[in-house]
């Protein structure tokens, strides 16, 4: 294999010059205004070395790959109790699907759709006031990152709540079968700051480092998650990460990822990096167009797959 260095320098000069690039979200105004020809990637290994290329110290919004964190923290809360309230498998819709949540009587599908995300929510808000649950979450990605630099952008917050409409008739709808124990203004006050949370690839590259060593963070030594709980993270993120795009990430990529209308993805090669990219023009399913070919290739020549060498 080439240094790690050269391979990401390589696979983002062949991308960087396609114009093929998808379209960046438009349902958040906010994130209608990002510029589509944006383009980083970073990958964090467990040795303490970051490797960047491209737009890699620009922080963009994360969106949903903050369902990764508020997971891991509602895990941390409720154990596995937690799945009384949430599925555990790919949906096959929408990330934002009402339907399915209909036939499921409140029970979303899995953690990492919008619903599912709601829920979990609804689990790190038990015993604060929205504020404080927004410190913890934005902590919690601050002390995985190892850097307190990083921050929530409160225009893109505001935005998404102008809008988010379909957020607040799932909220309601999970509300209605009990499934949300707060009102729901206060849950969607903290889902819609988590998902404005601002990370450069270099910054989510390292704080998804602990669920690509079996939950510490090695720089440190510090254990954040049990090896068996960020295991079983990983399992989500492969089968549900990439909404009704799951199963075509896997056959493509061969890792477990969690992607965000932001444009943002965060992978994981477990025992070997963990990756971050970020184009923001989408594909079909809402993930980064960019960002998917970008690890599909990163993974490729490190020969980097959970299912085999
Ligand atoms: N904040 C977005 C929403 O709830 C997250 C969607 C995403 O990144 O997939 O609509």
């Amino acid at each position: 294999m080439q240094g790690l260095q050269a391979l990401l320098d390589d696979v983002w000069a062949e991308l960087q010059g396609r114009d093929e690039r998808g379209e960046v979200a438009t349902y958040i105004p906010e994130l209608a205004k990002i510029d589509r020809g944006k383009f980083g990637i970073a990958v964090a290994t467990p040795e303490g070395d970051t490797f960047c290329a491209g737009d890699a110290d620009e922080a963009f919004s994360i969106q949903s790959i903050s369902k990764v964190f508020v997971l891991t923290l509602a895990l941390g809360r409720l154990g596995d109790t937690l799945w009384q309230r949430v599925g555990r498998e790919p949906s096959g819709t929408a990330f934002n699907s009402i339907v399915q949540l209909e036939h499921e009587r409140g029970i979303p599908r899995n953690p990492f759709i919008n619903a599912g995300a709601i829920v979990a929510t609804d689990v790190v808000l038990a015993g604060h006031e929205p504020r404080e649950a927004i410190g913890e979450i934005l902590r919690f990605a601050q002390f995985v990152a190892d850097d307190d630099s990083i921050r929530i952008d409160p225009d893109v917050a505001r935005s998404e709540s102008d809008t988010g409409f379909r957020n607040r008739a799932l909220a309601n709808y999970m509300s209605a079968f009990g499934n949300l124990k707060h009102p729901v203004e206060k849950v969607l006050g903290v889902y819609f700051h988590q998902c404005a949370i601002a990370m450069s690839c270099r910054q989510l590259a390292r704080a998804g480092l602990f669920l690509a060593t079996g939950g510490c963070m090695p720089i440190t030594g510090q254990n954040v998650i049990s090896s068996r709980r960020a295991r079983r993270i990983n399992a989500l993120m492969l089968t549900c990460g990439h909404y009704d795009g799951s199963g075509d990430f896997a056959f493509r990529v061969g890792l477990p990822g969690k992607s965000g209308v932001g444009g943002g993805i965060l992978a994981i090669a477990p025992g070997k990096a963990s990756i971050a990219v970020w184009s923001p023009g989408l594909n079909a399913n809402g993930n980064s167009m960019l960002g998917s070919l970008a690890l599909e290739g990163i993974a490729q020549r490190a020969g980097w797959s959970v299912f085999g060498p």
